[in-house]
């Protein structure tokens, strides 16, 4: 085949994979056959630079920096849209309309995607320029940066209009904007506020390889040129469909104002279902010859109408602040609020992130607030109800002392954040800094989730990351620790599995002392109270347990539900109270246990008894958010095996474990490059950290601080001597990632290359050598006389057999 047309085939052949995968959702090769052909076009592409096309797929994964996006007139303006609030404002909306026109519409509803919004020029069937919406008229040009987006189709299917702008809105998924913020978190820098500003940002990044890493996705909703062969938005949106877009399938045509409110009211709900944000629905004059009627006016179209939702807000007390302490000592405010339901969850708790975001708004104790929740999992406070401010509050004094170990905070300048300095003896900070050390992207040493690591510390087991190496199997089995759940952040969970296993653990220290076995095998046989009442079992200590328990339920009242509710879910009180309400009313209380609206009907449908017994109650309250958890042999020996195996983890994962402030992992790969082993860094000056690229002085200095510090140095030495890697090995880099996740085998006689040097080519780009035929093969690479190894691959059919020069051909 010529090269050209060898060329243009993987163009077509990765172009359609390439929809198959981002828009179909239906991807027909692995990605890594995706990978390597992409490869393959690539070579081809450097090696012949006339065929260079800048719609190829090679261009998807960036490689390209923009410096000044230059401003560009937009040929057709992009407007915006009126909102309405209300059914009256659309039903208004209609008659109008209607008037005008002086006949019946029909009606597209979309969902209003809350991201940033773009328009992109298609001539010919291949996308040519690409336009942020600006002020309307004009906008910066990015096309760069969108060409990486996946679904944005490079080149049409089909049969497309000759010139046309595509008019879309760019959001970034909800996963994506939290590892986002995740990531940005571990490097200790500032957390992005909201996905849609995550998205316009991303947007307007230099580097389009960072663009394309954010996983951006585009949703077409309009297309705008000179005589296209289109009469309606509906239809529009179906050939949008067909020449490769990516539509989301959840607009509607509607005959009647009545469709359209269905349509809202379902989205209304719905909504918090998508994997990305919307914050309204838009509503739009189907025919093309009708919204020409209609025209615009200064600002938008008079044939569109944004519907917003109601913004996900609620209105509570401010009862007290806590302040939390980070791994790095970093100090964040959270308040503590009278439970409130909003968005399907009661909300006890709101982020306030730092001194001066309190002294903007102006929070004091006692003042009524307002809470929203927007993509981030707390929800945070927007705003202060002073009409109702009671008289004599004070401005909120942020805390001069750690509320952990008492040393004075310290805030740097120009930063928003406060820091308890103690680094080595602040409770917090040494286990944030254990947890830190032991995750995934770090030494990823598994087993020591969940509390493990507060049970070693609590009984001074550990005190350092150095001590995990010191540890053996005996002295630890059988550890056991009360650890008290954290609610912020979590997810709340109101199954009452959930509960009855905390309060069975909890109340059994109480009357008759189980053991975790005897709790155990309780709550692995009951589903709910009242089969726990009627337990059948021989052991003495569960039969006195169950009879201590059912004397007391006997007098339980929950007069204060509400108060309760705040630490045991409504599901466990109900069960306690009514043993049968949960299965007669399995519909009310599915999921919507904690709306306000549910908790009043169950006032109206149960009559509470006025009793008191506020022992009890009390004891729940203590209790109910505590669980006790240990270590048994099987998780003994999985965490001293893998503390072993994190012995081989490689010197820039070694560098990130420790745990330096501001070193992140793509900090620590920078630094080892310079600096190939742990003396040469401690060594190196300020001037010389700074002259890697993106370390600055602040990292710099932390760096130095880390490594003034005697503790730490020692910390350092130990671990050096428990055989930890802290050089750069050379033979361990890889020299490219391609056959990241992949395993080989090597079977019959080879004749281009000997088992070992074939073995390490895999090792050097990633990949892994396994020593068997198993359905974990990825590849079987055979020379001449292969036998039974082939076979069995064969056999299996996922393994991919490929000869000794296709092995080559992979890896060059
Ligand atoms: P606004 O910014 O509130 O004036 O709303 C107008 C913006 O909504 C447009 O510029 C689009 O970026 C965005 N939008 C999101 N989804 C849609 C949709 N389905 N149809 C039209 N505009 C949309
Ligand atoms: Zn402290």
């Amino acid at each position: 085949m010529e090269i050209q047309d060898k060329i243009l085939a993987l163009r077509e052949e990765l172009t359609q994979h390439n929809y198959n995968y981002y828009v179909l959702d239906n991807p027909t090769i692995s990605d890594f056959e995706f990978d390597l052909k992409l490869k393959e076009l690539k070579r081809l592409e450097d090696e012949n630079p006339i065929f260079f096309d800048v719609n190829s797929p090679t261009q998807r994964v960036g490689g390209m920096v923009t410096k000044n996006f230059p401003t560009i007139t937009h040929e057709f303006r992009m407007y915006s849209l009126d909102n309405s609030y209300s059914i009256e404002d659309l039903q208004d909306w209609e008659k109008r309309i209607e008037k005008t026109l002086g006949e019946k519409v029909e009606f597209v509803c979309e969902l209003k995607y809350d991201g940033a919004s773009i328009s992109i020029l298609y001539e010919n069937g291949e996308l040519t320029q690409a336009v942020t919406r600006g002020d309307g008229t004009q906008g910066d040009e990015i096309t760069n940066n969108i060409r990486t987006i996946q679904s944005v189709p490079l080149k049409l299917k089909g049969n497309y209009p000759e010139r046309f702008y595509m008019r879309g809105e760019i959001t970034i998924p909800l996963n994506k904007f939290a590892s986002i913020n995740e990531e940005r978190a571990n490097n200790g820098l500032e957390l992005y506020a909201n996905p849609r500003n995550t998205a316009s940002g991303s947007l307007k990044l230099q580097d389009n390889t960072e663009v394309a890493k954010r996983g951006l996705q585009c949703f077409p909703y309009y297309f705008i040129g000179n005589n296209l062969p289109y009469s309606t938005q509906w239809e529009m949106l179906q050939a949008a469909d067909e020449l490769g877009f990516k539509i989301p399938h959840t607009s509607k045509l509607c005959t009647s104002l009545e469709e359209v409110l269905a349509f809202v009211d379902h989205w209304d709900i719905e909504r918090k279902n998508l994997p990305y944000e919307t914050d309204g629905i838009v509503i739009k004059v189907n025919s093309f010859s009708q919204q020409d009627e209609l025209g615009y006016t200064a600002k938008s179209p008079r044939w569109a109408m944004a519907y917003k939702f109601k913004a996900e807000a609620a209105e509570t007390e401010l009862l007290s602040i806590d302040y939390q302490v980070g791994r790095t000592g970093a100090i964040t405010p959270v308040a503590n609020l009278a439970p409130v339901s909003l968005a399907g969850t009661i909300v006890k708790r709101a982020s306030v992130h730092n001194e001066d975001i309190i002294k903007k708004l102006d929070i004091r104790i006692g003042d009524m607030v307002y809470v929203e929740k927007g993509g981030e999992i707390i929800p945070k406070i927007v705003g202060v109800n002073t009409d109702v401010r009671k008289p004599g509050t004070e401005e909120i004094e942020f805390i001069k002392n750690c509320p952990s170990c008492g040393t004075e905070l310290i805030r740097n300048d120009g930063e928003a954040q406060h820091y308890c300095p103690n680094e080595n003896g602040c409770e917090p900070q040494i286990i944030g800094k254990l947890e830190h050390f032991v995750s995934r992207k770090a030494m990823d040493i598994e087993g020591l989730g969940g509390g493990t690591i507060e049970i070693l510390y609590s009984n001074n087991k550990i005190s350092n990351i150095s001590d995990f190496y010191s540890l053996n199997k005996n002295e630890i089995i059988g550890l056991e620790k009360w650890i008290d759940n954290d609610y912020a952040g979590l997810k709340y969970k109101n199954q009452l599995q959930v509960d009855l296993v905390k309060a069975v653990f909890a109340l059994s220290k109480k009357w008759g002392n189980l053991t975790i076995k005897d709790s155990e095998f309780i709550t692995k046989n009951v589903k709910s109270l009242n089969e726990l009442l009627n337990i059948e079992t021989e052991n003495n200590k569960i039969t006195k347990f169950i009879s201590e328990l059912k004397n007391s339920l006997t007098n339980i009242d929950y007069q204060n539900y509400y108060s309760l509710e705040n630490y045991v879910s409504l599901n466990l009180l109900l069960d306690i109270k009514f043993p049968n309400i949960l299965n007669q009313n399995s519909d009310l209380f599915s999921n919507k246990i904690y709306d306000i609206d549910t908790i009043k009907y169950i006032d109206e449908l149960l009559v509470w008894n006025n009793k008191n017994n506020k022992d009890f109650e009390q004891f729940i309250i203590s209790i109910a958010d505590r669980n006790r958890i240990g270590i048994k042999e099987k998780s003994a020996e999985i965490i001293l095996n893998s503390i072993e195996n994190s012995k081989n983890v490689n010197y820039e994962r070694v560098l990130f474990a420790l745990g330096i402030k501001l070193v992140g992992e793509t900090v620590a790969k920078k630094i080892v490059k310079k600096f190939n082993s742990i003396e040469q860094l401690i060594d190196s000056s300020i001037e010389e950290l700074e002259s890697i690229d993106e370390i600055g002085n602040k990292i710099a200095l932390s760096i130095k601080n880390y490594f003034s510090n005697e503790n730490n140095l020692n910390i350092v030495h130990k671990l050096k001597n428990y055989g930890l890697k802290f050089e750069l090995d050379n033979s361990s880099i890889p020299i490219s990632s391609i056959l990241e996740n992949k395993t080989f085998l090597f079977t019959g006689s080879l004749t281009k290359f000997n088992r070992t040097d074939a073995q390490k080519m895999v090792e050097d780009h990633g990949g892994k050598n396994i020593s068997a035929v198993s359905k974990n093969l990825n590849y079987l690479v055979v020379g001449e006389n292969a036998g039974s190894k082939l076979k069995k691959a064969e056999e299996i059919g996922t393994v991919i057999v490929l000869t000794e020069d296709e092995f080559l051909n992979l890896i060059n």
